[in-house]
């Protein structure tokens, strides 16, 4: 059952915060939603660059943030190609609030005494599969090598400081490439030295999910959303049952790597999720719009990070406070309530994942 203050219009405080600190990126990946074949962001980058808040913003977003005690989340396109994430991190850390990156490692072997430096808590690395399906669907070849070369200066530093942090997550998103070599995965983790291997389903939309979606979203709010376009995929290339026996057999030979696997992996079909996207699993309520606040690049603030189409409000404008239980928050807290998740849910990681434990994780890191 789902605790009392999720079930309220108004929300206490977020425990996370994430910062979208720019919309640019380094790689072009074929499936990402942001700069994929389809993706939202690739017509119309030079206008969405000049949109893009200043230091002076980020640091007034993070001064009522640790209010709050948030974590924060720093994301992108790729973080680390903002010029001032390093004076952004050390500014969170002077907050003494819990900081990570999301990123795709290629500038690690660029930053890496600046990012021991700036003392930043986690790393959350994106990587794909072994060397050479990495490279693939990264769409560069020499990417893998450059991210491990990175990694390993960082773990060097941390050794010679004697120091913990950052703690590496490996994010690895089950798609058609990596799939059948899944399996691998725990190995890679080790050649990272990685904390943690999270591996996740893949986000996906038909045509026909991406339509009731838009249909709606229309009827919820009355306006068409667009960034359903993104993520559209009628064929996902993954045999669902195979990739079940191949994870089982993983998680049992595997026990001195820590896995993160999907919290509803006994409840979910892998057979179903990869067929088709208009089967919904997991939970019936999405919690994002009572845990986390997201900040897009130009001062937008939303709770659906994948899907930025309703937004709460602007930092330009209003406190951080005031957006977080702003009328237009509440609207979207009520017809939630009211009507459930959207078709577009369906496939976010929102409705398998159970993020009150997840908080207890960010706990338990210290
Ligand atoms: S690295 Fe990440 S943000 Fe950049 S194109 Fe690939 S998936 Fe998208
Ligand atoms: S499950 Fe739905 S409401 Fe929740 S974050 Fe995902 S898209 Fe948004």
């Amino acid at each position: 059952m789902v605790q009392e203050k999720y079930n309220n219009i108004i929300a206490q405080p977020p425990k996370s915060v994430e910062l979208q600190l720019t919309y640019c990126c380094n790689l072009h990946c074929d499936m990402c939603g942001q700069w994929g074949k389809s993706g939202i962001f690739r017509e119309n980058i030079k206008n969405l660059r000049n949109q893009e808040i200043t230091i002076d913003a980020w640091k007034n977003i993070i001064d009522q943030a640790a209010k709050w005690k948030s974590r924060i989340n720093l994301w992108g396109g790729e973080p680390f190609l903002k010029k001032d994430i390093f004076k952004i991190i050390k500014y969170i850390k002077s907050k003494k609030l819990k900081c990570s990156v999301v990123t795709n490692g290629v500038l690690i072997d660029k930053y890496y005494k600046e990012i021991i430096d700036s003392k930043l808590d986690k790393i959350f690395l994106s990587i794909d599969g072994t060397r050479e399906i990495h490279d693939k669907i990264r769409g560069k070849k020499g990417t893998f090598d450059k991210i491990l070369k990175g990694i390993n200066s960082l773990h060097d530093l941390k050794r010679k400081k004697n120091l913990k942090k950052p703690y590496i997550e490996i994010l690895c998103t089950i798609n058609k490439d990596n799939n059948k070599i899944i399996d691998k995965m725990p190995q890679v983790s080790r050649i990272f030295n990685a904390d943690k291997l999270d591996l996740a389903l893949l986000m996906f939309a038909s045509s026909k999910t991406a339509n009731d979606y838009r249909k709606e979203f229309t009827n919820r709010f009355g306006f068409l959303p667009k960034s359903q376009n993104g993520w559209i995929l009628n064929k996902t290339g993954v045999n669902g049952l195979k990739l079940s026996e191949k994870i089982n057999k993983m998680l049992y030979h595997n026990n001195d790597i820590f896995i993160k696997t999907i919290d509803n992996y006994k409840t979910i079909s892998f057979k179903k999720w990869y067929a088709g996207s208009e089967y919904r699993f997991g939970f019936n309520h999405c919690l994002s719009p009572w845990l986390r606040l997201n900040i897009m690049p130009n001062g937008k603030a939303n709770f659906c990070i994948d899907f930025p189409d309703y937004i709460i409000g602007d930092v330009k404008k209003e406190s951080l406070s005031k957006i977080w239980n702003s009328e237009k928050a509440k609207i979207f807290r009520e017809k939630y309530l009211k009507d459930g998740p959207l078709p577009i849910c369906n496939r976010c990681c929102w409705l398998y994942n159970n993020y009150s434990r997840l908080i207890k994780e960010w706990k338990h890191e210290g």
